[in-house]
């Protein structure tokens, strides 16, 4: 198999000299060489055949055994040089030094076409970056980041890619819970696609040793290789780096909240300085509308990357790259300002995200008093955000509050409502009807473009649990029909209908389905 191998990463970017595999701090480099370790025996799970076409790989050569080699790590291609990056990160608020890639090697970047992406084998084994963990993955958390960045990528949202899902054949022991029940799982691989994996804390970890020369060699990299029309080299150039990262992640979280996507670890080494979302683990999909809610059990506590709280960790992240880029420019003020915009601005993306999926067009009217009460009112009962969503759209100028309400009442996971609650939900339909006689298109009209923004398919947290169940036994048939399913999200697919449906009641309290850990 052919592959246009061009590195630019490791090729002008300082290298570690030690080749050894052995866990260490990486001082004054970006990135380790290591190999891949070898898997038991390699067995394809799904392949993407879109990343593919991208990647230039034909049809033959994803049959091909070459395929399944190289990318499960058995096979190097001849120009590959394989590395893992070194970044550190704040992790729930505090910061933790070296963590750099502990389970992802990167194989090579490719250029095809008008393409340049970097892929990356997440469970090819130990790094220097690996601490006191195997470097492995398991097939449960590969499913859930192969499917779910692909659902991502089809619903609109900024998202690394997945080119393969590759069981290694080899067993890794996992104590999911981090409960003393360790047992053997099945060990999967998946090549995931970006223009780069660069995160925040590429820059500090570089800053928080005072390594000024790497830092502004990698900054100056990012820039040239990711940010056209930025100047390099400037202080004012890494302003505008820093005001177009800010406003790329920004944008993302934007995404997120509208799908109800909740990443579950805002670390910042899981920010992606490309504003991708990057690092699918405990994340999960609103269900029922709860500002407070997240997935991730090792966040039960403070709840502190909670569904609501998003876009002020997006900005607390900001915060953190902005110290490390600080050396570089030596001008608080000049960071503040960018830092002063996120608020405005998200307020204004806010308003027109909600105009978006109420199907509002006129933007002059002021109804952030409409959106905040619609807020306050789906959390007054369980109420499915995406089946809410798109029943909404179904309402119509010359329905009455009364029979708006019924025509949403299939969102609620209680069939009686209690009579204050039916209450708020008449005020905020009688206000929703007084604001859609304002607007000017139809109701058909009104109704294709909330489903242009209103996903009628997610990936369920239920849904990726049911996917792992079934590969777990080897059958892989669900994997396929939602994987095909969830390329369409905002498309009526009739044959799917049965997808769009509340959570089952088995799984609101079910570990993977609810309840998600870090391991994987
Ligand atoms: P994550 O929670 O996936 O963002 O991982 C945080 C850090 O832990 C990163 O540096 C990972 O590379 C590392 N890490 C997570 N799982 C493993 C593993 N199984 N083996 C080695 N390193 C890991
Ligand atoms: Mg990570």
């Amino acid at each position: 198999m052919k592959l246009n191998i061009q590195d630019r990463f490791s090729s002008e970017l300082p290298a570690d000299p030690n080749l050894q595999n052995t866990r260490r701090q990486v001082h004054k480099a970006c990135f380790s060489f290591v190999s891949p370790k070898k898997p038991a025996k390699p067995s394809l799970v799904h392949l993407n055949d879109d990343v593919a076409e991208m990647l230039g790989i034909s049809k033959e050569d994803r049959q091909s055994r070459a395929f399944l080699d190289i990318f499960s790590g058995n096979h190097i291609p001849e120009e590959a040089k394989p590395y893992a990056m070194n970044y550190g990160g704040h992790q729930f608020g505090h910061w933790a030094g070296q963590l750099g890639d502990g389970r992802a090697i990167n194989l090579a970047e490719i250029k095809h076409n008008q393409h340049h992406l970097a892929i990356q084998l997440k469970g090819a084994g130990e790094t220097p970056y690996s601490r006191s963990a195997d470097g492995l993955a398991v097939l449960r958390s590969s499913i859930r980041e192969y499917l779910c960045a692909e659902a991502m990528h089809y619903l609109g949202v900024p998202t690394t890619r997945s080119l393969s899902l590759i069981k290694s054949g080899d067993q890794v022991m996992r104590d999911m819970m981090y409960d003393g029940n360790a047992a053997y799982e099945t060990g999967a691989i998946v090549c995931r696609v970006s223009p780069s994996f660069i995160r925040f804390g590429n820059f500090q970890l570089l800053a928080s040793r005072e390594d000024i020369e790497t830092l502004k060699k990698l900054t100056d990299f990012t820039i040239k290789h990711h940010f056209q029309g930025i100047e390099v080299g400037t202080k004012r150039g890494y302003i505008d780096f820093f005001r177009e990262v800010s406003q790329r992640t920004l944008k993302m979280i934007m995404h997120w909240q509208r799908v109800g996507f909740v990443h579950g670890v805002m670390n910042t080494d899981n920010m992606s300085i490309l504003g991708l979302t990057i690092d699918y683990g405990p994340y999960g999909w609103l269900e029922g509308f709860d500002p407070g809610w997240t997935p991730n059990t090792t966040d039960r506590q403070h709840k502190r990357y909670r569904y609501g709280n998003q876009s002020q960790i997006a900005l607390w992240n900001l915060l953190q790259l902005a110290n490390a880029l600080y050396p570089l420019v030596q001008d608080v003020k000049a960071f503040e300002d960018v830092l002063n915009e996120f608020g405005p601005n998200h307020k204004l993306q806010f308003e027109a995200m909600m105009r978006d999926k109420l199907g509002l067009t006129n933007g002059q009217l002021n109804d952030l008093d409409l959106f905040n009460q619609l807020n306050k009112t789906l959390v007054k009962t369980e109420t499915d955000m995406t089946i809410f969503y798109r029943l909404l759209a179904d309402l119509t100028k010359v329905d009455n509050p009364g029979s708006m309400l019924q025509k949403i009442s299939k969102a609620f996971y209680d069939d009686d409502l209690a009579d204050d609650t039916k209450q708020a939900w008449l005020t905020w339909l009688t206000s929703y009807k007084a604001r859609l006689a304002k607007e000017e298109p139809s109701d058909a009209a009104r109704k294709q473009s909330m489903n242009m923004v209103n996903p009628k398919y997610v990936l369920r947290n239920y849904m990726a649990q049911l996917v792992i169940d079934d590969a777990e036994k080897g059958d892989y048939a669900l994997l396929d029909d939602l994987y095909e399913m969830l390329k369409s999200p905002y498309d009526e697919q009739k044959q799917h209908e049965k997808w769009f449906a509340k959570r089952p009641e088995w799984a609101r309290h079910k570990v993977g389905c609810s309840m998600l850990s870090c391991s994987s």
